[in-house]
């Protein structure tokens, strides 16, 4: 256990006291356990990293076949054919996909022949039924064919051995057919992470409920499940659970079962309600550390069994932008993600920003294009408490440390929130 500043402590922190964002963020990942791949139907796939490489088992396409609907015939039967002077073959069969038992293509004949049927033996050469005129059992032909046209051939797409989809890919519906068409039928992949998300504060009630007096919606349940399920997890939603020690262990030990992370809110502070880490702590171990940023400084990270937990504060946009730079990172390296970040984009600013000392700022912007480029204007009102400044945001500028005025026509990082 580190750095938990309780009452009594010093109120205002010194930047000395304060961890930086990516030291909590490394510490996050470090704990995460390396995820476990379950076999499922490919179809079942899509969105999951798959886990080893997919190879061929099969030959595509199985046979030759045909490209056109049309005729197999010798293309040698054609030569000198002419709009004046056709060259008429007899029609001794047809061939369909799927056709098992094939006729035979003799010289002076031809076969009748749908897209994807295979090639009659005999045949080198397929004509469109576009270029053809069937007369009863003939059919006429004015054009001299390129040997070989119109024929697909075995193997040209797969040979069996041939990789397919290398492990470490996000499966998207085009992997999803390529291994379908190849054989493939169950994949390993890294399951969707289940994340168990625990609401704390003797003041919350559900979000549908109206609060009596002093009571407070339970936003955060609902915007931690939604941004769980955006991200691709699993989420598990305990509902509030009351400042007490043993509800909060209650609410651990009977959620560990299902939990490949505990996301919880409040009580990560140093209010005399705020016991999430005291409690985190006596069941397994945690860090309570005050991050270099703004919203969010105070941060829980800590372990219960093998099962990672952070602790994020209550004030919902506090929370909102922890999940972004915390939890979101640590969901998709649980998802056997290698690319864990937001992009982010340069955006000129719009509206002069303040930020504090020491402290990376987190400011909600709204985008718009500009020329070449994109502008950054704040939300509004940038208090932590203040949800308005998150539902309208498109991304998070990101003030350095060292930073305290941004001005107009400066440039900002933004970390992008919509795809
Ligand atoms: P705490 O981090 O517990 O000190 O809470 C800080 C502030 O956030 C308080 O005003 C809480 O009422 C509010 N808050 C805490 N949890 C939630 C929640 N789940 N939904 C909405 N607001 C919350
Ligand atoms: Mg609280």
């Amino acid at each position: 256990m580190s750095g938990f500043i309780g009452l009594g402590q010093d109120v205002v922190t010194r930047a000395d006291q304060l961890t930086p964002v990516e030291t909590h963020l490394a510490a996050i990942l470090a704990m995460l356990p390396n995820p476990d791949p379950i076999e499922l139907r490919v179809g079942d796939g899509l969105g999951l990293v798959l886990a080893e490489d997919a190879v061929s088992s099969t030959l595509l396409p199985a046979t030759d076949n045909s490209a056109m609907d049309g005729y197999a015939l010798i293309a040698g039967d054609l030569a000198g054919a002419t709009r004046a002077q056709p060259v008429r073959l007899s029609v001794t069969g047809e061939v369909t996909a799927g056709s098992g038992e094939l006729p035979t293509v003799a010289r002076g004949t031809c076969v009748r022949i749908m897209t994807g049927a295979p090639i009659p033996p005999g045949a080198d050469t397929i004509v469109p039924v576009e270029l053809t005129l069937a007369e009863g059992g003939t059919v006429s032909f004015h054009l001299v064919p390129s040997f070989g046209e119109n024929i697909r051939h075995a193997g040209e797409d797969l040979v069996p051995g041939q990789p397919l989809v290398a492990a470490g890919r996000r499966l998207a519906p085009a992997d999803i057919a390529l291994l379908s068409a190849a054989g493939v039928t169950r994949v390993r992949c890294v399951p969707a992470p289940r994340v168990v998300i625990m609401s704390t504060g003797d003041e919350l009630v559900p979000a549908d409920r109206e609060p009596a007096p002093g009571q407070v919606r339970d936003s955060n349940s609902v915007m931690l499940a939604a941004m769980v399920r955006a991200t691709g997890g699993l989420p598990f939603v305990t509902g509030a659970i009351p400042d007490d020690v043993d509800a909060l262990v209650e609410a651990f030990e009977s959620n560990l079962g299902h939990a490949d992370l505990f996301v919880c809110t409040g009580g990560a502070s140093a209010g005399i309600r705020d016991l999430l880490a005291d409690v985190i702590g006596r069941m397994g171990e945690v860090s309570a550390v005050k991050v270099a940023m703004r919203p969010g400084m105070p941060q829980i990270r800590g372990r219960i069994g093998a099962t990672p937990v952070i602790g994020l504060p209550g004030n919902p946009v506090s929370s909102f932008v922890s999940f972004e730079v915390f939890v979101r990172p640590a969901i998709r390296a649980l998802q056997g993600r290698r690319d864990v970040h937001r992009p982010t984009i340069i955006a000129q600013v719009a509206e002069p920003i303040s930020a504090p000392p020491h402290k990376r700022g987190y400011v909600r912007v709204r985008l718009a294009r500009e020329g070449s480029g994109w502008s950054a204007r704040p939300t509004g009102a940038q208090g932590s408490h203040l949800i308005t400044s998150i539902a309208q945001a498109d991304g998070l500028a990101i003030v350095p440390e060292a930073v305290t005025e941004v001005r107009v026509g400066d440039e900002v990082r933004v970390m992008l929130l919509v795809d």
